[in-house]
């Protein structure tokens, strides 16, 4: 077991980072703007913890001005991502990942980039929008005297223009906007209105994206994955099949974080593995026994 979570007198669990699991499919590295880690790092942790497969998946903005808009060059990334997979083969499989900003508005770019740019596996994200409602000098009075739905909408409406685009391998953090609305509406409000989230489900059934269980809501004021539990077990009653797990980590300490309950999680909803690639249907990715029911 290696002691991935414990139990303290009976309390409750406390998440911690992962030992013996598939995979930790959300990772940043000194390649992305908001992060130190040397990708040297997640691989010799990758090793010793025994998590089998790791996804590099860096920022990449599209908006000029933005922290990762040509932060680094494809070519340097994919060079430093592939001597890594060389280097710890055998040990770790390194797949060269990619966490895109999904902006409604540079979904022509995003796409040609994509279309001109070859990575082993995509995030598409819906992140917080500099000139929008959500900015921290903006997001108070733009929630006074609205319901959470109200509050919501413009980060969900983009989240499912990001779905339907069927860009991405997987779709990031889906509610990751519940981090900002803490001071105001908790993950229980979330969890009261469960039709806000049906639309997105169904979009990534029908689009064949997998949905992300993204696990740095629990070290997050949020308390819980990004999307939480029951959005997971409802998608799998849609017919979702294909589901991730990541750390979505920026830093060392952060590498494996939350898996071990992401994974459980996921079991709990009814999966028995997890996706990387969209279009490969990955046998090994098998939950360990612990986690199967
Ligand atoms: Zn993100
Ligand atoms: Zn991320």
């Amino acid at each position: 077991m290696g002691g991935a979570t414990g139990t303290t007198g009976g309390g409750p669990r406390l998440p911690a980072q992962a030992f013996d699991v598939p995979l930790d499919a959300h990772l940043h590295t000194d390649l992305s703007p908001d992060s130190a880690v040397p990708l040297e790092l997640y691989c010799a942790q990758a090793a010793e913890r025994g998590v089998r497969e790791i996804a590099i998946t860096d920022h990449l903005d599209f908006m000029p001005g933005a922290p990762a808009y040509q932060y680094t060059s494809y070519k340097h990334r994919e060079q430093v991502v592939r001597d890594a997979a060389e280097r710890w083969a055998g040990k770790v499989t390194v797949r060269f990942g990619v966490e895109l900003t999904y902006e409604s508005r540079y979904e022509d770019q995003i796409r040609e980039h994509l279309r001109t740019h070859s990575y082993d596996y995509s995030i598409g994200s819906v992140h917080g929008l500099s000139d929008g409602p959500y900015a921290r000098d903006r997001i108070a009075s733009f929630v006074t005297g609205k319901t959470l739905p109200e509050v919501v909408a413009p980060y969900f409406a983009e989240v499912a223009r990001a779905i339907r685009s069927g860009l991405f391998d997987t779709l990031g953090h889906m509610d990751m906007c519940k981090r900002w609305l803490v001071p105001w509406f908790k993950a229980a409000d979330f969890a009261a209105a469960p039709e806000m989230y049906e639309p997105l489900l169904v979009a990534l059934v029908e689009s064949g994206t997998a949905l992300e269980v993204n696990a740095s809501g629990l070290r997050h004021p949020t308390g819980e994955t990004y999307p939480g539990p029951w959005v997971v077990a409802r998608f799998r009653e849609l017919g979702g099949r294909r589901v991730t797990v990541g750390s979505d980590s920026h830093l060392p300490n952060c590498f494996a974080f939350g898996i071990e309950e992401a994974c459980e999680i996921v079991a709990a909803a009814g999966f028995d593995r997890l996706a990387l690639q969209r279009a490969v249907d990955r046998g090994d990715l098998v939950l360990p026994e612990r986690f199967r029911r």
